[in-house]
């Protein structure tokens, strides 16, 4: 498709009309098996060597088409889906470094992650070095010979803290190692790390790609070469293929991307703003923020600043009787719904984590997440407000 707005994109990337009878909606194909027409084109397409179906693990023409939609939207040449961010997370990360490889990641991000990577250190052997990802020259510090993956979260999870994407993927290509940026809080609509430089991009697609807090589902957009090592090694073996089902109605959020970002990085900001002088909050981190300390970065790699917003408020106390007091925000973990979810992140989300580790990424027990949604901006302010007391 020829460049048009993001808006028009989100609209139409993917589509191949031809295909399926004019539909102007993507069919969904439930088939977990297809059938061959004769001996030849069969054993033809099994092995590799004539595009089509054979069996629901190995490709499915639903899924291919949320794969050639995010592909265009991220500026990748190609894309495979999973069952989760995780299912995508892990499928990369086993594609790209097997035992005795290195890896370089955020002291900072969303914990699961860095509870993948230390599980996979103290099982596999792939040890991961934690630094201070706002810090590009960090990653450069941290490079052994051994180093084959650079991790990067940007806006990384809960902090909202920043990594210059095209610096650490220059330093990666001179370490000779893969930058993979999982791009989940940003979406291609704020950030498009491919075209920063980065070699992968990961989403949970649970999160603003679906949108409607209604499946979950994980995606790996980027080249060719790794996105084929990534199909044929980890989709084959570990499964954790997304069903057809989910991928249609990831197609079905896409569609109204850009307008959902679009509100959500307008109340993100108006509610950042309004919540820098109560004088019950400790501290805001929006990225759009003057006073953010990556401000600078963000600006020049993103579009828009995204719909996640942090607040301290000091104490779990404090954290714990905002939430309860919630009215029209809703209190739950996970974030990129239509719907404002709020959640004190240190009792949840990093809960897993030890106090030390806690600290060093920054999570302070007043610590709350916002995922800002596109209710009326006054609703969710004065809800907010209202609820500090
Ligand atoms: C939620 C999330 C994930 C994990 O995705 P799931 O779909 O829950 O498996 C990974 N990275 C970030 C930044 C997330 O917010």
């Amino acid at each position: 498709m020829p460049k048009h707005s993001f808006f028009t994109e989100a609209v139409h990337a993917g589509e191949d009309r031809s295909a399926n009878y004019g539909a102007v909606s993507v069919p969904i194909y439930p088939a977990s098996v297809f059938a061959f027409s004769n001996a030849d084109e069969g054993i033809a397409i099994h092995n590799y060597e004539k595009p089509g179906y054979f069996y629901g693990r190995l490709g499915n023409p639903t899924v291919d088409a949320l794969e050639r939609t995010i592909t265009e939207l991220e500026r990748g040449e190609d894309a495979i889906a999973f069952a989760s961010g995780m299912a995508a997370i892990s499928a990369a990360t086993f594609s790209l470094v097997q035992s005795g490889d290195h890896v370089v990641a955020p002291e900072s991000m969303y914990s699961t992650t860095t509870n993948f990577l230390k599980h996979v250190g103290e099982t596999f052997k792939i040890e991961t070095t934690f630094v201070d990802a706002s810090n590009a020259e960090a990653y450069a510090a941290a490079v052994r010979p051994n180093t084959k993956m650079f991790w990067v979260e940007s806006p990384s999870n809960p902090l909202l803290r920043i990594t210059d994407i095209s610096e650490v993927a220059a330093i990666g290509k001179r370490a000779g190692a893969i930058t993979v940026v999982d791009n989940t809080f940003a979406t291609p609509f704020n950030q498009r790390p491919l075209e920063l430089g980065a070699d992968l991009v990961i989403h949970s697609a649970t999160k603003y790609l679906g949108g409607h807090s209604d499946l979950t589902a994980g995606i790996v957009v980027g080249g060719k070469e790794l996105i084929d090592k990534t199909r044929h090694g980890a989709a084959k073996f570990y499964g954790g293929n997304i069903a057809p089902q989910v991928a249609w109605l990831v197609m079905r959020g896409i569609k109204t991307l850009a307008l959902r970002m679009e509100r959500h990085n307008h109340n993100a900001s108006a509610l950042a703003n309004m919540l820098l002088d109560h004088p019950k909050i400790k501290q805001v981190y929006y990225p759009g923020l003057p006073s953010h300390q990556n401000h600078e970065i963000a600006e020049r790699q993103m579009i828009g600043f995204g719909g996640m917003v942090g607040v301290d408020l000091g104490t779990a106390d404090a954290a714990k009787q905002l939430v309860n007091n919630l009215k029209v925000c809703t209190f739950a973990t996970s974030l990129g719904g239509v719907e404002t979810l709020v959640q004190p992140v240190a009792l949840m989300t990093h809960a897993t984590l030890s106090l030390e580790e806690r600290e060093l990424a920054g999570v302070s027990e007043g610590l709350l997440r916002i995922s800002v949604g596109i209710e009326d901006i006054n609703d969710i302010c004065s809800d907010i407000y209202d609820a500090l007391g």
